[in-house]
């Protein structure tokens, strides 16, 4: 799918599906037609019978309708695209998915309602939840300025230092909140997209988390709101010393953060963080693509630390071509 395809597509499909569910609207691609992917609350029913009958053939006829579909999708040569999207998010309502998309009250950033991933069932270390699956578009610095806005849609973005591009990353995995000592991680699946592998044992109930970075809510996590720093009263929960006055995260630590990664001086890799379960090639890493000196001032940019990247060689391979914003 091109970019501009998966925004579309992914809006659609998580204001008929996840929404829906939830009963609010979650996080959408096209900021300026949130009407348009606005949830469809009446469509509850179609889910519920879903949840019985598993028959996505079914459900699919009931969504595939003007009524729903706008009318540059409602075409046939989008009806399998859109088919399939929706049934990667209609995917944790299936009895194998063990998985569930639960609203979440935590994260200031999202004003306190958003969502986050359940386990629906258990799940052991080094397995692969096949269903929790993300669609990657590569992105052109074109279609970035084009598509990308700082802080209002910028919340699954990815760097691939490997392929030299910002990546969009949506689907159902792209509710998967951070945690500092996240249970799974992301692995590359296959073609165009990616899903989640188990890093201990999980329980029914439990949040599955995926460490973003060492340093995605500010330097060391700083700011991070995450369970595990509630436990260790550490990141936004550091108590025994003064924290930075930073309010909420800060831009700057990101700005930092992405110059790293886009730097052609390797003076500024980014060290590996000591997080025994990494792998090279397998890791999600965070980055705010950084083509507008403008924004490193503002509220603009609160949003930026939902901005991801997968670095598929972390540190050793940095975007050597990549314009640096400091030059
Ligand atoms: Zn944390």
């Amino acid at each position: 799918m091109k970019p501009q395809e998966l925004c579309d597509i992914d809006d659609l499909a998580t204001s008929l599906v996840v929404d829906v569910f939830l009963g609010f609207n979650t996080h959408k691609m096209n900021t300026e037609h949130k009407e348009r992917y606005k949830c469809k609350s009446h469509l509850k029913p179609v889910i519920d019978e879903f949840i019985k009958n598993q028959s996505m053939k079914l459900a699919f006829e009931s969504f595939w309708n003007r009524k729903y579909i706008p009318d540059h999708l409602f075409k046939a040569s989008y009806k399998k695209l859109v088919r399939d999207h929706i049934e990667r998010y209609m995917g944790m309502f299936y009895l194998d998915s063990g998985f569930r998309i639960e609203p979440c009250y935590r994260y200031s950033l999202e004003n306190k309602v958003g969502a986050k991933v359940n386990a629906t069932s258990h799940w052991h270390k080094d397995g692969i939840i096949k269903r929790l699956v993300g669609c990657v578009a590569e992105l052109t610095e074109k279609e970035e300025d084009e598509i990308l806005h700082v802080g209002k849609n910028d919340f699954s973005v990815m760097y691939s230092c490997r392929k030299k591009c910002a990546q969009l990353w949506l689907g159902p995995a792209a509710y998967i909140n951070h945690d500092c000592q996240a249970n799974c991680k992301f692995v590359p699946n296959d073609k165009g997209t990616a899903c989640v592998k188990v890093l201990r044992d999980i329980k029914p109930g439990d949040e599955i988390t995926c460490f973003y970075s060492a340093n995605f809510f500010g330097e060391n996590n700083v700011n991070c709101e995450c369970c595990s720093c509630e436990k260790l009263c550490k990141g936004a929960f550091k108590t025994n010393e003064e924290q930075p006055k930073l309010g909420r995260y800060n831009f700057r630590q990101t700005n930092g953060r992405t110059n790293s990664y886009r730097s052609p001086d390797k003076s500024k890799k980014v060290k590996e963080p000591k997080t025994p379960q990494k792998k090279k090639n397998e890791v999600l890493e965070p980055c705010t693509p950084n083509k507008n000196p403008e924004v490193d001032k503002g509220e603009a940019l609160l949003g930026s630390p939902y901005t991801k990247i997968i670095q598929k060689t972390r540190g050793l391979d940095l975007d050597q071509a990549s314009k640096s914003p400091e030059k």
